[in-house]
C-alpha cells in the first residue's frame, strides 16, 4: 500500500487523550500525574498499550523512558524520533506533553494500518520527569543525552523523599542510569509536537506553528544600594531610596527588551528593611531575558549592565541557557508537511523549554505547535480543541513522511 493512503485516525487520537485524561484527575479538576507518582506510572503504562496497538515494539530504558519502535526498511539508518512527556505539574492539564506523545503514536498507527514502512525506523519516546516537579525537569531526556546533574538526586521532592528515593520507589536503579544514554548521531532527527503555550496561534486563528528555535534565557541578580532613613522626617530631595533605583531599572528592562524584540522580566523583588515608615536601604531583584538570537541578548545585557552601573547596583548573571536553533532541514520538511495536509502555518520561536532542548545535543531537532485556548497551560483550564489536535497530528504525519524522504 502507498503512502498516500496514510491518514490520521482523529477519533482514535481524541479517544486516547480522553482515556489518559481519566488518570490522575483531581477532584476539583486538573491533573496530578507528577513525575514518578503512581498516576504518572499508570498513565505511562496505558500509553505503552497504545504504542503496542499501533504496531510498535515497546521497551523502557534505565530512566524509565517508554520507547515505542516501528521498524523501517533500512536497518542501517538511525531512527526518526518523535517525543514528549505525559507527566504533569500538580493540577496541570491533559495536553501539555500528552498531545505530543499521542500524536506521535497516531502517526505510527497511520503508517501501520496502511502497511507502510518508511526508510527510517520511527521511535516514539514518552520521556520521564519532564516537568520540573522532578528537580531540574526534563529528567528522562537529560539522562538520555548525558546531561543529568547527579547532585539533584539528594534534593527533596514533593513527597518528602529525596529524588533518589523517589526514583528508586518507581523502580529506577540509579547505578544503571547510564544505560539509557544515547550517542551523538544515534537519531536521524527529533520532532516534538506541543501545545503552543503562548496564545498567538489561538488569537490569530492559525492551525500550526513550525518552531524556528527554542529561546535561550539568562537570569540575573542585582542589589541596589540606598540609605535607610525615616520616611516621615527625611525630605524628598535628601533621600537615597534603593527602591526608586530598582523601579527605574525595572522600566529599563521592559524598554530594552521591547527595543531588541526579546522578552525581559523582573520577577522578584526584596526590599530591606521593608517597612512602611522606612526609606528602602537596599533592594535585591532577579530578572531574566529570553530570545532566540544570543547576540541580541548580548547587546541587551550590555545596555542593562551600564544602567545598573549608573545606579551603582551589583550585576550578577547566575544562570545562562543558550538558545536552540531548529534544523532548517526538519523545519522545511514540517512546512511541506503542513502544505501537504492543507493546513495554514507560521514559523515561530518557542518561549518555553522542552525535551527538544536536550535532544538537540545529539541530533537535529524541530517542533510543531498547535493552538491551545488562550495559550493557557500548566492549569486545569488548559484546552486544545479536538480539531486542533488532529490537525497537529496530520501535520506531523506528513512532515515525518517528507523528512524520511529528504534525509
Ligand atoms: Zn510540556
Amino acid at each position: 500500500m502507498a503512502l498516500e493512503t496514510c491518514t490520521i485516525d482523529g477519533d482514535r487520537l481524541n479517544f486516547e487523550l480522553a482515556e489518559l485524561g481519566k488518570i490522575g484527575l483531581g477532584e476539583e479538576g486538573g491533573y496530578y500525574r507528577e513525575a514518578f507518582s503512581q498516576a504518572d506510572m499508570d498513565g505511562r503504562a496505558l500509553v505503552e498499550v497504545y504504542m503496542k496497538e499501533a504496531g510498535m515494539a515497546v521497551t523502557r530504558d534505565a530512566a524509565l523512558n517508554s520507547v515505542g519502535r516501528y521498524e523501517g526498511q533500512d536497518e542501517s539508518l538511525p531512527p526518526i524520533v518523535i517525543g514528549s512527556h505525559t507527566d504533569t505539574v500538580p493540577r496541570g492539564g491533559n495536553y501539555d506533553g500528552a498531545l505530543g506523545v499521542l500524536s506521535g503514536i497516531a502517526v505510527v498507527r497511520a503508517l501501520f494500518l496502511a502497511g507502510v514502512r518508511l526508510k527510517h525506523a520511527v521511535e516514539i519516546i514518552n520521556f520521564t520527569g519532564e516537568e520540573a516537579v522532578a528537580p531540574g525537569g526534563t529528567f528522562g531526556s537529560r539522562v538520555m543525552t548525558k546531561h543529568f546533574n547527579e547532585e539533584l538526586l539528594e534534593q527533596t521532592v514533593y513527597t518528602g523523599d529525596t529524588f533518589r528515593e523517589h526514583l528508586e520507589k518507581a523502580g529506577v536503579i540509579i547505578e544503571k542510569l547510564a544505560a539509557a544514554e544515547r550517542l551523538q548521531g544515534s537519531a536521524a532527527g527529533y520532532v516534538e509536537l506541543h501545545i503552543e503555550q503562548g496564545g498567538i496561534l489561538d488569537e490569530e486563528n492559525i492551525s500550526i506553528g513550525v518552531v524556528s528555535g527554542i529561546v535561550g534565557f539568562r537570569r540575573y541578580r542585582l542589589v541596589f544600594p540606598g540609605t535607610a532613613n525615616h520616611a516621615g522626617t527625611t525630605p524628598m530631595d535628601k533621600r537615597d531610596d534603593a527602591l526608586i533605583k530598582a523601579a527605574r531599572f525595572t522600566l529599563a528592562v521592559k524598554e530594552t527588551a521591547e527595543r531588541h524584540g526579546i522578552v525581559g522580566t523582573v520577577g522578584t523583588l526584596q526590599v530591606d528593611p521593608g517597612a512602611p515608615n522606612v526609606i528602602p536601604g537596599s533592594v535585591e531583584i532577579t530578572f531574566e531575558m529570553r530570545g532566540l538570537d544570543d547576540s541580541v541578548i548580548d547587546a541587551a545585557q550590555k545596555e542593562l549592565k551600564s544602567s545598573a552601573d549608573e545606579l551603582k547596583a551589583s550585576f550578577d548573571k547566575y544562570s545562562h541557557k543558550p538558545s536552540v536553533i531548529s534544523s532548517t532541514e526538519i523545519v522545511g520538511a514540517l512546512e511541506e508537511g503542513c502544505r501537504k495536509a492543507g493546513l495554514d502555518y507560521i514559523v515561530m520561536p518557542s518561549g518555553a523549554g522542552h525535551d527538544a532542548n536536550l535532544m538537540a545535543r545529539i541530533c537535529p531537532v524541530a517542533m510543531l505547535f498547535v493552538p491551545n485556548r488562550d495559550g493557557i497551560s500548566h492549569s486545569k483550564d488548559e484546552y486544545a480543541t479536538p480539531e486542533a489536535c488532529v490537525n497537529g497530528a496530520r501535520a506531523l504525519l506528513h512532515g515525518i513522511i517528507e523528512l524520511d524522504k529528504q534525509i
